[in-house]
């Protein structure tokens, strides 16, 4: 450390708990971003201002003025010209803290590419809208014995959750299987740029913690910014049968899952998600708001301009108006969840 970073870093170096060795541990961090959107633009530009060395940003979307309201580090310009966010962050974040050696990567994050694109981080950060990719870094983190911190916020209520692979319950331990049918997300319930900044705040201060001392305690905690309530309770302990880190299978690693396909000819995709049965109806009452959507027992048909989605009672799905599978994936997360 140098002077300059002891002139820039000083109030945190006052801090007792991080000190100057606690900022050199912070300087020689890494760590990876699963996700820009709203918590995980929140994530990058609190690691960058508070002096974390690398930053890898993972993202597989494009930037739409419906983000702006919460989605810190983008701006008008982003938008218009549908910078992906991976690279406008990477941009912006080099602006913030010139030091960081920060990499934006536009890339869809699957168990094919989890070890090149996640297996150098001290620590891995939820930024994710989708419990899919929630299930492979929990497969990843664990295998590999990495820190991570689980996040998610919809409406006005969030929960964060640090998992340390050996000391603490991960995320198989408390939610054994991903939830079956469709979930509330940020496109249909809504969300409160507020709600985004707490709960990333909550795992970018155990991200700091983990960075510095190795660990963080085991805790869960719950917020509603609007109700007003917050809650604190400490994990449970490990399970021995968690199949993750009891057992240690990692079926998330394995690809069971077929990949989407882009359908020949046709600017569409096929998302063939794992089993999961789809109450089509609750689904349509959820979309009616949002754009056209007609349903009967085998099928959804939602249009959201310039796309068409066709949900199948099975959770498959076809994505007409994009060849990109990224895209593809994006949107399903967006509206089935
Ligand atoms: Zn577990």
């Amino acid at each position: 450390m140098d002077a300059s970073d002891r002139e820039r870093y000083s109030r945190q170096i006052l801090f007792r708990p991080i000190g100057e060795r606690g900022q050199e541990a912070l300087l020689r961090g890494h760590v990876a971003i699963a996700g820009c959107g709203a918590l995980g633009s929140f994530h990058a530009a609190a690691l960058a201002r508070a002096g974390v060395g690398r930053l890898t940003i993972i993202d597989r979307d494009y930037i739409e003025p419906s983000n702006l309201h919460r989605q810190w580090l983008f701006e008008e310009a982003d938008a218009e010209e549908a910078l992906p966010k991976a690279a406008a962050a990477e941009r912006r974040i080099s602006r913030i803290n010139s030091r960081v050696a920060v990499r934006g990567i536009v890339a869809d994050l699957t168990a094919a590419n989890v070890e090149d694109l996640l297996g150098d981080a001290g620590v891995i950060l939820d930024g994710t809208d989708n419990f899919e990719t929630r299930y492979l870094i929990n497969d990843f983190a664990v295998s590999r014995g990495l820190p991570w911190v689980y996040g998610a916020a919809v409406a006005g209520y969030g929960i964060a959750m640090p998992v340390i692979p050996g000391h603490t319950a991960c995320l198989r331990c408390v939610y054994p299987d991903p939830p079956a049918g469709a979930q509330p997300t940020c496109e249909t319930a809504g969300v409160l740029n507020v709600t985004v900044s707490v709960v990333a705040s909550l795992q970018v201060a155990d991200t700091l913690q983990i960075l510095v001392t190795g660990t963080v305690p085991p805790r869960i905690t719950t917020i509603d910014v609007w109700k007003g309530g917050i809650r604190q309770i400490p994990a449970p302990e490990r399970d021995a049968e968690c199949p993750a880190c009891g057992k240690r299978e990692f079926p998330f690693l394995e690809e069971a899952a077929p990949p989407p396909a882009t359908l020949c000819g046709r600017n569409a995709v096929q998302i063939r998600d794992r089993e999961r049965p789809m109450d089509l109806e609750a689904l349509r009452e959820r979309l009616a708001p949002l754009g056209e959507v007609r349903a009967n027992e085998y099928a959804l048909r939602f249009r959201i301009a310039p796309y068409e989605l066709t949900v199948f009672a099975d959770g498959r799905a076809i994505i007409k108006g994009t060849s990109d599978t990224g895209i593809a994936r994006s949107l399903y997360a967006r509206y089935v969840g």
